[in-house]
């Protein structure tokens, strides 16, 4: 029999980390090997499978990735925190020789050219957004942009839970590049955030971003392709954050047999 792979979970007590550890206890082929919380956090000491709301695991939550992966024979480490964790994260995972899953969002590019410096020693895979529609939604958005072309208005609009700290969604900007990319522009040129006031006539080179923040809604995109006497739409609604989990943890089980390199979600899926 072959042997579990063996997880460690970073930013545990979050709401991402729970979902992230009840899908890995719940997947026969891996083992929750380690879950870290932020140093000081109430979590600190409780078992990871109450947290997770799940049956008590034997794995008590720690707030040390560097210790925990020198003190355990971790496989790879699965990091949903926030981005002024990401630096001292990669460093552990560098020194220890472990992939790492990454699926926080709000990435500065300095943070984002520090995951491809990484990526030159370690496996890493890095999503905006894990879910399965979403990587499909990415490859059909690329297909519309390209067919309609410059006719078409392009704008992209996203709903979220009242606690989420960054805007738009990673998963909106990455929709953005594709889109973009698609079209033969720079999204650093062409993207508007929101309009207010005297904002003059649509300029027909730009892509449009509209943020929507309340409740719980877990995550929702739509991408509108305006033109003359016509609209299409492609919209994704995630209802569970355990589907971002399931992604995340199928990615993990595929990196720990890839060699190192910046990987997503379409090369886990095997989309490219
Ligand atoms: P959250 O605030 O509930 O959880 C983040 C957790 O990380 C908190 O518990 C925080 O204390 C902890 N943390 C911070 N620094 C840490 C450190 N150094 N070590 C360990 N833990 C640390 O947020 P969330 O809703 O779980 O989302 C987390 C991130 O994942 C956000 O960036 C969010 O946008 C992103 N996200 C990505 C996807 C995807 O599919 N890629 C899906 C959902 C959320």
């Amino acid at each position: 029999m072959t042997q579990p792979i063996r997880i460690a979970v970073a930013g545990a007590a979050g709401r991402m980390g729970r979902h992230l550890m009840q899908a890995t206890l719940e997947h026969a082929e891996l083992h929750l090997a380690a879950a870290v919380a932020r140093p000081g956090h109430a979590a600190v000491g409780m078992d990871a499978g109450a947290l997770a709301g799940v049956e008590s695991c034997g794995v008590a939550i720690v707030d040390d990735l560097e210790a925990a992966l020198s003190g355990t024979n971790i496989d790879v480490v699965i990091d949903f925190t926030l981005p002024e964790a990401l630096a001292g994260n990669l460093a552990a995972c560098r020194e220890a020789g472990v992939p790492i899953v990454i699926g926080t969002t709000g990435l500065s590019a300095e943070q984002k050219a520090e995951l491809e410096r990484a990526s030159t020693h370690l496996p890493i895979v890095f999503a905006a957004n894990y879910s399965a529609g979403i990587t499909l939604s990415l490859k059909l958005l690329d297909i519309a942009a390209r067919a309609l072309g410059d006719d078409f208005d392009v704008e992209v609009i996203e709903a979220h839970h009242r606690h989420k700290i960054d805007a738009p969604s990673g998963t909106a900007l990455r929709m953005g590049e594709v889109l973009a990319d698609a079209l033969g522009r720079d999204l650093s040129d062409c993207a508007v955030f929101g309009r207010e006031g005297r904002t003059g006539e649509r300029d027909s080179k730009t892509i449009g971003f509209e943020t929507i923040r309340g409740g719980d809604v877990v995550g929702e995109h739509t991408v509108m392709f305006l033109g003359q006497g016509e609209r299409m739409e492609i919209t994704h609604r995630a209802s569970s954050r355990m589907t971002f989990a399931r992604g995340a943890v199928r990615a993990a089980g595929w990196l720990v047999r890839q060699p190192a390199g910046l990987y997503d979600m379409e090369d886990v899926l095997g989309l490219r």
